[in-house]
């Protein structure tokens, strides 16, 4: 186990924003988990994985909980656990290497397992919960583990219960993903390729990747908007008609667009960066609020943030 007293958090979030923690512990077993959880509890704790989708505004004044634990193992042939700590890009290497597909779409998304069930990450058409089974988990104030099925999850587009009326109560242990042999290779390559030449390398260029959520808005609206903006690309769907919050961010000129540090990436607008390195908060707060205040006035459609805001 790690325990460390007013530690930068530089190393431990992906947009480079230099804040400090009261307190940091990484523990390397359940047991250890539970232990730590009954020494702390009633304190300010928060659970994070890579930290590439968050935003510290301050000083963190609790504890930073981390997993060290990064394993996974097949619990028949089709059906892999893989614990909290492990980065899920390593999870889908290691699976295609081995043959099995079913995750390679997912392929170079920051981040660690954990999150994975959290956020329902997604890419091209494939979110976590496409091939997750079930998440085990250990409450954080009872210490039991419980399980939940997927249903139980309730995922969303970027959402699951976790980040709602569950937040901060369960901590995710390890995920449980159903996994198929099959050939995989060709198209994590791709992937990776194509995620290179659009997105910031993390460890080169500060970010949490999609900054805003692309927005939903109800089918006249939308009919409205395509009377004005014919060519504005949209997608039908059950929760309404999704349109790019890429498209609308770029339609009110603001690519490339600086506040302080911060920046709208050139190559994909729904991406925030620290583009000088050294970026406070603020400039990527700010910078934010401006970009969902543009849209709002020009189209009347509300883009909210992806990030978690600490
Ligand atoms: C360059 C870049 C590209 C990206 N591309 C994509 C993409 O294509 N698709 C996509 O969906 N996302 C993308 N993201 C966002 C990010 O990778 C995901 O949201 C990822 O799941 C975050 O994982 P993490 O381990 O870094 O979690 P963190 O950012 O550390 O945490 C995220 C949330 O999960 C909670 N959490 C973390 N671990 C646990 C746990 N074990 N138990 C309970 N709660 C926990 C945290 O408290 C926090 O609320 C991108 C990010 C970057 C920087």
């Amino acid at each position: 186990m790690r325990d460390l007293t007013n530690i930068s958090l530089l190393p431990y979030n992906t947009f480079g924003i230099d804040v400090k923690a009261k307190r940091f512990i990484e523990y390397t077993s359940l047991d250890e988990l539970r232990d730590v959880l009954k020494a702390h509890k009633g304190e300010q704790i928060l659970h994070i994985g890579q930290g590439s989708n968050l935003l510290f505004t301050k000083d963190f004044d609790g504890i930073i909980l981390h997993s060290g634990m990064a394993r996974a193992r097949f619990l028949d042939d089709e059906t892999v656990e893989a614990q909290n700590g492990l980065r899920l890009d390593d999870l889908i290497a290691q699976l295609t290497d081995m043959g099995y597909s079913g995750m390679e779409k997912l392929s170079l998304i920051p981040g660690e397992v954990g999150a994975s069930a959290v956020q329902n990450v997604g890419a091209y058409g494939v979110e976590a919960k496409d091939v997750i089974i079930r998440v085990n988990t250990i409450d954080t104030q009872t210490l039991e583990d419980r399980v939940f099925t997927n249903e139980e999850c309730r995922f969303g587009y970027r959402d699951s219960a976790f980040k709602h009326e569950l937040k901060g109560r369960y901590i995710v242990t390890s995920v449980v993903y159903h996994v198929t042999p099959g050939e995989a290779a060709k198209t994590r390559e791709e992937i990776i390729q194509t995620r290179m030449a659009k997105l910031p390398t993390v460890g080169e260029v500060g970010s949490a990747g999609s900054f805003f959520m692309n927005p939903f808005v109800p089918e006249q609206q939308a009919d409205e908007l395509l009377k004005q903006y014919p060519e504005m690309p949209h997608f039908p769907s059950p929760q309404g008609v999704k349109i790019p919050a890429a498209w609308l961010i770029e339609q009110c000129g603001l690519k490339g667009q600086t506040l302080g540090g911060a920046q709208v990436w050139q190559k994909q607008p729904l991406v925030i960066v620290n583009a000088t390195g050294n970026a406070k908060p603020e400039d990527i707060i700010n910078l934010a609020k401006l970009v969902s205040d543009s849209v709002f006035e020009r189209f009347n459609i509300r883009i909210n943030p992806e990030v978690n805001y600490i």
